[in-house]
């Protein structure tokens, strides 16, 4: 098996992301991302406070907006206000959202310009009708992956397993959009490890700690682990890595795959947005 470096992705992409910010300050449009926080919860504490520290690495302005205890209506508005603030050019919402509220309910009062993570479902209809538009960064990372890893894409079979609104489906839309010929898996699924033993590329996106094993991936394959799942022993993927040691395989490590790309590609789609806006 061999491990592909997510966070060495992350560092060549920073660089490039540090380049483009420093160009917009420098025409006098500062990039500035805004995080809206509705939720104490620690992971997402945890996660924002990396969002910021990156950002700041990399020359992004980034306002984190947290409100406690929130009602849905005070989260779309609070979303209202950011997107029509000129100086503000990327919007990110964190879960988990107040009981009842659906991401794509919020997400929609994210303006499309500034969907820096892909949340209005008018983004992910957008890139459903090949029209462009932002994909939610973890999505777009598992494809970056992909293409730093100089994985060619035309006719190689591809299966996702998760269908999230997330993960699983904007990613099976990008691999189609690289004309991959793409599976999607779920949990109806009935013989999954059939259908992902014979990919070329497997993205696995489910929240199961190790519950894709040998049995299900092909020698040769490429395999991105999208799931981060807290267990006791620190954070694991969904895929079992230790039972692939003697395979032929390149695997995204968990920690230290998508997650620090996912990250990266969250700025480089606020420096684009900001290019865009400024223009
Ligand atoms: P989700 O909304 O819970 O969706 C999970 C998907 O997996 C569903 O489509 C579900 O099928 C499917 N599934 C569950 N168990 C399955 C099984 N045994 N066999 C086949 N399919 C199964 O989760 P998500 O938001 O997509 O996140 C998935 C994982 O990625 C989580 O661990 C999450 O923490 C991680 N994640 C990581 C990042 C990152 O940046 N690294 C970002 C987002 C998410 P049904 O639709 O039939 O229920």
């Amino acid at each position: 098996m061999r491990l592909i470096n997510g966070r060495a992705i992350a560092t060549a992409l920073g660089g490039e992301i540090q380049t483009a910010a420093t160009a917009l300050r420098a025409a006098g449009a500062p990039p500035a991302l805004a995080v809206v926080v509705p939720t104490r919860d620690e992971a997402t504490a945890w996660y924002v406070r990396t969002i910021t520290r990156t950002a700041a690495k990399v020359g992004i302005e980034c306002q984190v907006h947290q409100l406690d205890e929130p009602t849905g209506a005070e989260v779309a508005r609070r979303l209202d206000v950011l997107s029509a603030d000129p100086a503000v050019h990327g919007i990110v919402c964190q879960t988990p959202l107040p009981s009842g509220v659906s991401l794509g309910e919020v997400g929609a009062h994210i303006d499309p310009a500034k969907d820096v993570d892909g949340a209005n479902p008018l983004s992910l209809g957008r890139l459903t009708a090949g029209l462009a538009a932002f994909a939610p960064a973890t999505a777009m990372a598992v494809l970056e992956i992909l293409r730093r890893e100089a994985i060619p894409f035309p006719g190689r079979r591809a299966v996702v397993i998760g269908r999230s609104i997330i993960v699983g489906k904007p990613v099976a839309l990008l691999l189609l959009a690289a004309n991959t010929t793409v599976t999607i898996c779920h949990s109806h699924t009935v013989d999954l490890a059939s259908i992902s033993a014979a990919a070329d590329i497997l993205v696995v996106a489910i929240g199961r700690p190790h519950a894709i094993g040998i049995d299900h991936i092909r020698r040769g394959a490429v395999v991105i682990d999208v799931g981060t799942n807290p267990t006791p022993d620190g954070l694991t993927g969904d895929v079992d890595a230790g039972a692939l040691a003697d395979l032929d395989v390149a695997l995204t490590p968990v920690p230290g795959g998508v997650g620090p790309v996912t990250t990266m590609l969250l700025l480089r789609n606020t420096v684009d947005a900001a290019g865009r806006q400024g223009s």
